[in-house]
């Protein structure tokens, strides 16, 4: 029999899940809202019944699923428990890969979802390239995930690369973090919906004007920059000075070789590109700040699926 793991993807919003061998991902993506109104059990137990139809996929197909390997927001310790996350409470304090092992009767590995992207774009994607690289993903929050030397550096609490939690305005935007002027608050996709509803709040001309302020998106805002709306534009330089930025710290501290941008606004990274570099260079040590390439995740919302099933137990075999 073959042997694959399978890979899940937990969002805010979304679960995906797929069978994952060694050459990549096998058979189609799975996707289920992530309801979690009545409670972790019940969450858990529907997501273990989805996982338990993906096993009898797998069976059919020949495979031998060995593992599985799930990537979930916040902070996730070594043994896969949930120390906090934010956008999902209920999973606060729960042996995540404990539990699941125990009713998938394999063994499981949770790791928190940016540093499980960065280690799918890593060894799948636009990683391939870097020795040594920062993944950062631009969604509803601004996740970061660190590769050194080819190997995912966690920290001593699992909590490196948190790169969204950089201050990028001192006394800003209040964050969910408690910090004010955090990066997140103004590179998230989130953020730059904010930022152009300031703008037009504040009188600046734009065709966005005509959009009612809570249905303003991100998407909307890259659009309309791109059909050269100057209020857009000027949102999207204002995100990427402020990631340049801290770019540029990041680089003065470690010296890269790159960084990889991905997520849902990573769909206008072209246009935010020019500022990332500019901001990059004028706060890094030139040499460091020279050396880091700037380019976009190649996986979208695979790089979750991919890492997670990798940081399951088949690396080593890829
Ligand atoms: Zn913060």
């Amino acid at each position: 029999m073959t042997p694959a793991v399978i890979g899940i993807d937990l969002g805010g919003t979304n679960c995906r899940a797929a069978l994952v061998g060694t050459g990549g991902r096998i058979g189609e993506i799975r996707r289920r809202p992530t309801e979690m109104v009545r409670g972790y059990d019940a969450w858990l137990a529907e997501l273990v019944a989805g996982l338990e139809e993906l096993l009898r996929q797998g069976e059919g197909l020949g495979l031998k699923v060995a593992a599985v390997g799930m990537g979930a927001p916040g902070l996730i310790s070594g043994d896969g428990t949930v120390v906090a996350s934010p956008n999902l409470p209920h999973l606060d304090g729960r042996p995540l890969a404990v539990d699941l092992a125990a009713r998938l009767k394999r063994p499981v590995t949770v790791a928190n979802d940016a540093n499980a992207s960065a280690w799918g774009e890593a060894l799948f994607g636009a990683g391939r390239e870097f020795n040594s690289f920062l993944a950062v993903t631009l969604g509803t929050g601004v996740g970061g995930g660190l590769v050194l030397n080819r190997r995912l550096w966690l920290g001593a609490d699992g909590a490196a690369g948190e790169v969204g939690h950089w201050t990028v305005v001192p006394g800003g935007r209040l964050c969910g973090c408690g910090n004010r002027g955090c990066l997140e608050q103004y590179a998230s996709a989130r953020a730059l919906a904010v930022s152009a509803r300031e703008r037009i709040a504040a009188g600046e001309a734009s065709a966005l004007a005509a959009i009612p302020a809570a249905e303003l998106t991100s998407r909307q805002v890259g659009e309309a920059a791109r059909r050269g709306d100057a209020l857009a534009l000027g949102v999207l330089e204002e995100a990427g000075g402020y990631l340049g930025q801290v770019l540029g710290g990041v680089a003065n501290l470690l010296n890269l070789d790159g960084a990889v941008i991905a997520g849902g606004a990573v769909e206008s990274f072209d246009l935010m590109q020019p500022a990332i570099l500019r901001a990059l260079r004028q706060h890094a040590f030139p040499v460091s700040g020279r050396r880091m390439s700037v380019v976009p995740g190649r996986l979208g919302d695979e790089a979750g699926i991919l890492g997670a099933a990798a940081l399951a137990g088949l690396s080593e075999q890829f």
